[in-house]
């Protein structure tokens, strides 16, 4: 039941446009709140980088694209790096229309993993509240996330209990998980297919276990996803058999759903506290049981020995053994667990029910 409209603003994150792969996670992630406010009757804004689209079901949103340059990732910088922001950066000016746009609204909601929308929280009368997307890969992240807890605790939220525990928060954080449409997810129950690997293709993502493991079982691992460092990915193809790696690139997130579920098993294989892993959960939405490290997001929302196993981090041997195990995971815990803790609109629920304590409608 509707209280009242709300009308939301959202910042996209100022890497990449919606719809490169750049932004990782979050720009699914955007969609899924996109859709889910707009489901319960609510006004939506997207501030987002030029060049970013929507998908067809979200056109009832407002878009507004901003040009300017990317900021830095903080993944990819020393983890005591400063804070940069480049001559005519994109972020201060998605920040800029997002709080003109604001008067009229009820409440921003960042995405942007950066320094900048949570500094100025505190001091601007419009509510600002930040869904954080990464673990602490950087001290000044860190800082201001602790920050502003110190002061603006409920404010932040986070998508699961290990992402959140790498900030010293002044109270349990609010944990969001995440959601996704499910009806984009078909459910396959054919287990013969290969093995399959997805994420951007960089060091923290740690797509090389993934690919000894495929070696190791002289088998092929489907890879998919943006490919962000393309050194680390040909280091990667020259320690293993040629055509151990089917490289399928980045794809329009709807032929990666469709194509997903054809695998036998899928591979995680993080190497930092990954904040959740929606890839993870859209193999499980498939019926594609997980076989990942139990590290971060994914030791979450993987239920070992239900939609998958977990593994002791970085341990290729048990990682390998698991797949052999893989047939005693029925493709159907797979499923419906997603249906059960991951669909788009209870987690726009979760969302609504966090922002609104605050905001009195
Ligand atoms: N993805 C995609 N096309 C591809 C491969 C991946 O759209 O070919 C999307 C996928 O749906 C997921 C995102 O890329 O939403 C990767 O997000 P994840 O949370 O797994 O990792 P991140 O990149 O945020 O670290």
């Amino acid at each position: 039941m509707i209280v009242k409209s709300l009308k939301l603003i959202l910042i996209s994150t100022p890497i990449g446009f919606l719809g490169s792969g750049r932004g990782g996670g979050v720009e699914l992630t955007l969609t899924s709140i996109v859709k889910g406010f707009l489901d319960m009757g609510h006004r939506v804004t997207l501030v987002a980088p030029k060049g970013s689209i929507l998908p067809f079901d979200c056109e009832r949103a407002e878009l507004i694209t901003v040009g300017g340059i990317d900021q830095p990732s903080w993944q990819h910088q020393d983890s005591h790096a400063s804070m940069v922001i480049p001559l005519e950066g994109v972020l201060p000016k998605l920040l800029n229309v997002a709080l003109e746009l604001s008067k009229e609204a009820d409440a921003i909601l960042n995405l942007a993993y950066d320094w900048l929308p949570l500094w100025i929280t505190p001091l601007v009368e419009t509510k600002i509240f930040h869904l954080i997307s990464m673990g602490g890969v950087s001290k000044v992240m860190q800082n201001e996330v602790n920050n502003l807890s110190n002061t603006h605790h409920s404010r932040l939220a986070f998508h699961t209990y290990s992402q959140a525990s790498d900030y010293e928060l002044k109270d349990d954080p609010i944990i969001l998980g995440n959601g996704f449409d499910l009806k984009n997810y078909q459910f396959k129950l054919d287990n013969k297919g290969p093995l399959g690997w997805a994420g951007r293709v960089a060091p923290e993502k740690g797509l090389e276990d993934a690919v000894q493991v495929a070696a190791a079982l002289e088998d092929t691992l489907v890879v998919w996803g943006f490919l962000e460092d393309k050194e680390y990915a040909s280091k990667i193809e020259a320690s293993v058999p040629s055509g151990t790696i089917e490289w399928r690139g980045y794809l329009d997130t709807e032929v990666f759903q469709n194509q997903l579920g054809a695998c036998r098993a899928f591979i995680n294989t993080p190497k930092w506290n990954e904040a959740y892993g929606n890839v993870v959960m859209e193999a499980m939405a498939c019926g594609v049981p997980v076989v990942a490290y139990d590290r971060g997001g994914p030791s979450e929302i993987v239920k070992s020995g239900i939609t998958g196993w977990l593994t002791t981090p970085d341990d290729i041997d048990e990682l390998t053994q698991s797949i052999s195990k893989i047939d005693q995971i029925n493709r159907i815990n797979c499923r419906d667990w997603a249906v059960e803790t991951a669909s788009y609109q209870a987690f726009c629920k979760r969302i609504f029910s966090w922002i609104s304590r605050e905001i009195n409608i």
